[in-house]
């Protein structure tokens, strides 16, 4: 079908529809309806105040017109009907209002304001309800309205026209799906919701199927990517283990096996350790450099921030001073000379452990032999860091860690492509953090919790939202230590903390913490990730309400890391319900769901999930048991052999070049 030649397509609407990705018959009866509209008068005494409304009825007076803004107006006018007389508002309309006289039959779609018996209406259609239907709302671009959507859409499905159809015969007939044309027909002219809902099913499936099924495919190639073999004894590995000064737990113990038996495969590891805050990842990460160092290589340990590269830095030592390993730090504010000694001796292979931030991928620096590389906090950095670092080794193993646990959904279809080790029990003896809420004017009561923790020889941290608020009337850093001196400042040091802060000011403080030579530490969220004072155990968080739940709880878990009783005392001046849920739990997961239900998933994931993952009917939120039993099938399809018959692996082939995951 040419496009031009469908009455009401000149060459402007041609160009955005072939910008929105339709160009011939195919691509419209498979443009799917993102939602429907139940086009049925309301019921005015069933429904609340804010309920989704339809509703016709005679116009009773001229449309009243007010402007306001930049080029904004808003219209109100009566509507009225056998049972009721309503106030119609309605906003940006302007050219409705001649058509708008008294007497003219209109039906009215939008939200109801119980309150004041007002419908702000979305839209305005001219006429009355003749009959109850499901109507269909199609994803638009500029220029094309709905209804002329829906005309090109409906003259398409007259036309012949064949959609591959991604689904194999033999899950066709497993879940007794209705047959692909009857589901496309469906999709755009409901008859009911029964059907609609099945159809519905089909494309979701089919739309899950074909991504798991591509991801599953990425998955298993990447498996067949040649690696270092590592070379150690399974004796070796037991030996470092009964030196460390704690027993593993039964998930630490599991993600360290599992990550040897990758090293000594013949193939590139990559894998994602997943653990809360507080969960005991470091030492995991340490038994892979344990590992790849016996193997006779080099690895590379990447943390988000110096703070963190230091901290790591000084683990590491710890850990490994016994042993003959060389560790080293890097980071972009060292000195010259200092760095170039630094490379050098990296290149020259006498450093076993280089720890740093991003300046790990720094164009001078070159390995020697690296053989493994971690990145701590790994959603922190951007894809292109990761793969910097990847490419300066053949292809060393790769170990990523996460504290943001990552809603289920999410981890089978970001990690699709990724084997997983989880933490999900903590370590023995902790007691879960105890949350309270509190109203700034309560301060007298935060105050004297933090001095019952001070007496007891514990630290403190006080979290601000700012560094520094120039109308000088929030909570910044400079007001919170001022206050903090005012009622501490004679018996206890107090210290601050900030991004602004040099490198090596930041690190004297929060070595100066560590060492307890400060008790309390005033900080904005650059503490958020990783840091580790054992003796601070309660935390409290000012304006917490502007803070993000998982950030909240990231901070969090710098309290309660040995086994005394730690606090989180957040302090809100709003009501904000959002909040309750950080009280109720201590479980990451929870409330990582939490709010992503409430914030999208843009600032969780960064990038990488919001171009690959867009699904034109799926949502993996609702569609998660779909979701689940897609990638079952997927990978069943892939590798039983009752699917290797030529039409099986035509459509193998088939998905695996149209699919729009990219991996
Ligand atoms: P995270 O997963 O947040 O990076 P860490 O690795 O920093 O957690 O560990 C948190 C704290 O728990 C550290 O002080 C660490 O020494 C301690 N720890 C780790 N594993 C165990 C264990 N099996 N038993 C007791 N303490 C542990
Ligand atoms: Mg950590």
């Amino acid at each position: 079908m040419e496009l031009a030649s469908v009455k009401g397509i000149g060459p402007k609407t041609e160009q955005t529809l072939k910008r929105m990705g339709i160009e011939n018959v195919e691509d419209f009866v498979t443009y799917y309806p993102y939602r429907y509209e139940m086009i049925r008068r309301s019921n005015i005494q069933d429904l609340n105040q804010d309920d989704h409304i339809v509703i016709d009825g005679v116009v009773e007076t001229i449309p009243t017109l007010s402007f306001f803004g930049h080029r904004r107006n808003r219209m109100a006018f009566f509507i009225i009907n056998e049972t009721t007389r309503l106030q119609i508002v309605i906003f940006n309309r302007l050219y409705l209002k001649n058509k708008l006289m008294i007497g003219t039959e209109v039906t009215v779609i939008g939200k109801y304001d119980k309150r004041h018996n007002t419908v702000v209406a979305s839209e305005i259609r001219f006429g009355k309800i003749i009959e109850e239907k499901i109507e269909r709302i199609y994803h638009l671009a500029e220029g094309i309205t709905q209804k002329a959507m829906s005309q090109y859409i409906d003259f398409a499905l007259t036309l012949p026209y064949e959609v591959v159809d991604h689904i194999p015969v033999y899950f066709q007939e497993k879940y007794h799906f209705l047959n692909q044309k009857e589901s496309i027909e469906e999709i755009h002219h409901p008859h009911n919701k029964k059907r609609l809902q099945e159809a519905r099913k089909r494309i979701i499936y089919e739309e899950l199927f074909t991504y798991m099924l591509k991801v599953t495919d990425l998955k298993m190639k990447r498996k067949k990517l040649p690696g270092l073999v590592h070379s150690f004894s399974q004796e070796q590995l037991e030996e470092w283990i009964e030196t460390l000064p704690f027993a593993l737990t039964e998930d630490q113990a599991r993600s360290v096996w599992e990550i040897a038996g990758d090293l000594k495969s013949p193939y590139q590891m990559n894998r994602l350790l997943q653990g809360d805050v507080g969960s005991g990842k470091t030492v995991v990460a340490m038994a892979a450099i344990y590992l790849n160092y016996l193997s006779g290589y080099q690895s590379a340990f990447m943390a988000p921030t110096e703070i963190l590269a230091t901290q790591h830095y000084e683990s590491v030592c710890r850990m490994f001073d016994k042993c003959n390993i060389q560790v080293a730090l890097l980071t972009g504010k060292m000195k010259m000379k200092e760095r170039r000694k630094t490379i050098q001796e990296l290149q020259d292979g006498k450093i076993d452990i280089l720890i740093g931030t991003h300046a790990l991928v720094s164009d001078d620096v070159q390995y020697n032999c690296l053989g493994l590389v971690i990145t701590d906090e790994q959603h922190r950095f951007g894809v292109k860091t990761r793969s910097g670092l990847t490419e300066k080794g053949v292809c060393p193993d790769i170990l990523s860690m996460s504290a943001t646990p990552i809603p289920r959904t999410y981890a089978l279809t970001m990690y699709g492509d990724m084997d997983v080790s989880n933490i999900v029990t903590m370590p023995e003896g902790r007691k879960p953090v105890l949350t309270i809420i509190k109203r700034e004017k309560e301060i007298t009561e935060v105050l004297a919790a933090m001095y019952e923790q001070l007496k007891l020889g514990h630290q403190v941290y006080v979290i601000a939202p700012l560094i520094e608020d120039e109308e000088n009337d929030k909570n910044d850093t400079q007001r919170l230590f001022k206050n903090m001196e005012k009622a501490f400042g004679k018996r206890y040091q107090i210290g601050v903390l900030h991004g602004k802060m040099k490198a090596l000011e930041k690190e004297e403080v929060m070595a100066k913490f560590s060492r307890n030579e400060l008790q309390i530490l005033i900080s904005t969220t650059v503490i958020e990730v990783g840091v580790d004072v054992k003796n601070a155990t309660m935390m409290v968080i000012f304006d917490a309400d502007r803070f993000g739940l998982a950030t909240i709880h990231q901070l969090r878990g710098r309290v309660g890391r040995n086994a005394l009783q730690s606090y989180c005392i957040l302090i809100s001046n709003k009501p904000c319900e959002r909040l309750d849920i950080l009280v109720k739990t201590n479980d990451g997961f929870v409330i990582s769901e939490e709010d992503f239900k409430m914030r999208g998933s843009g600032d969780l994931f960064g990038a990488r999930q919001s171009g690959d993952m867009c699904f034109r009917v799926a949502d993996l939120r609702r569609d998660f048991k779909i979701l689940q039993v897609a990638k079952r099938d997927s990978e069943y399809f892939l590798t039983d052999p009752r699917f290797s018959n030529p039409r099986d692996n035509q459509l193998k082939e088939t998905i695996l070049r149209v699919s729009q995951y990219r991996g």
